[in-house]
């Protein structure tokens, strides 16, 4: 399964070895281009592969916010030269050529093999509704924040959580004329100080920062700095590939 889809997501997935059979579950936590933008590779690329023993032989199911079955059915209309054209080889197999769409709602959305899923809403400011997700296996817990500002539903939802995923932005402390434009854009996400707040509320074994909106020249030293003046929990600063431990026994590693 897989979470958010933006720009670049299928060559990641290459490059970390992911057999794509198994990123046939795409999450979106909210419908921002960043974050959807490489979904019609990750449709329509890998059912070219699937008779060779890569790519994907399935539908891809997706599931997001409202609006997402209206995205995935242009998307459709945007590519039908190219779905029509590609079912119609015999040597093709067409099923990967499906794309499935439900709309969330807080709750529940996923449970098969022992894994469940549950979206909670958040607060992501520009753009309503945005989700973010938790995902169970075994008794650990995974949260992903999704974009957001600080926010008392993520805190409940994340609470104890074995690895929390968080958003952040920020400009650099000693900046004091900073543009309306960022400005406005800092108020839809999560500052170093907000995310302080929500990890020593929500006490994970292992906080990480993804979607580093570090703007005006900000620093992820500045950042870890930041958080740490009021958080004295684990922090991790994640990076493109990084890959997580969910361990019983060693707790949540990150790999290098
Ligand atoms: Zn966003």
């Amino acid at each position: 399964m897989l979470f958010d889809c933006g720009r670049g997501t299928l060559q990641r997935l290459y490059q970390l070895k992911v057999n794509l059979q198994d990123a046939r579950y795409l999450f979106l936590t909210h419908l921002h281009a960043d974050h959807s933008t490489g979904i019609p590779d990750l449709w329509l690329t890998p059912p070219v592969f699937a008779s060779r023993g890569f790519g994907r032989s399935d539908a891809l199911q997706v599931y997001g916010p409202v609006g997402t079955d209206h995205m995935m059915h242009h998307l459709q209309e945007a590519y039908s030269a190219d779905v029509t054209a590609m079912t119609g080889a015999d040597y093709i197999q067409g099923a990967g050529y499906q794309l499935l769409s439900e709309e969330l709602a807080e709750g529940v959305v996923y449970q098969r093999n022992g894994v469940t899923v549950s979206a909670f809403l958040v607060e992501h400011v520009n753009i309503t509704p945005a989700y973010g997700f938790k995902v169970e296996y075994d008794g650990r817990v995974v949260v992903l924040s999704g974009d957001t500002t600080y926010c008392e539903n993520l805190i409940k939802h994340a609470e104890g959580a074995d690895l929390l995923i968080h958003e952040v932005a920020m400009v650099p402390e000693n900046l004091t004329e900073i543009s309306e434009h960022i400005r406005g854009v800092l108020g839809w996400h999560t500052t170093p100080e907000q995310a302080a707040k929500i990890f020593t509320r929500a006490k994970p074994k292992l906080a990480v920062y993804t979607h580093l909106a570090l703007f005006l020249g900000a620093t992820e030293e500045e950042l870890i700095n930041r958080t740490q003046r009021n958080y004295a929990g684990a922090l991790e600063v994640g990076y493109d590939l990084a890959r997580f431990e969910v361990g019983r026994e060693r707790g949540v590693l990150l790999q290098r």
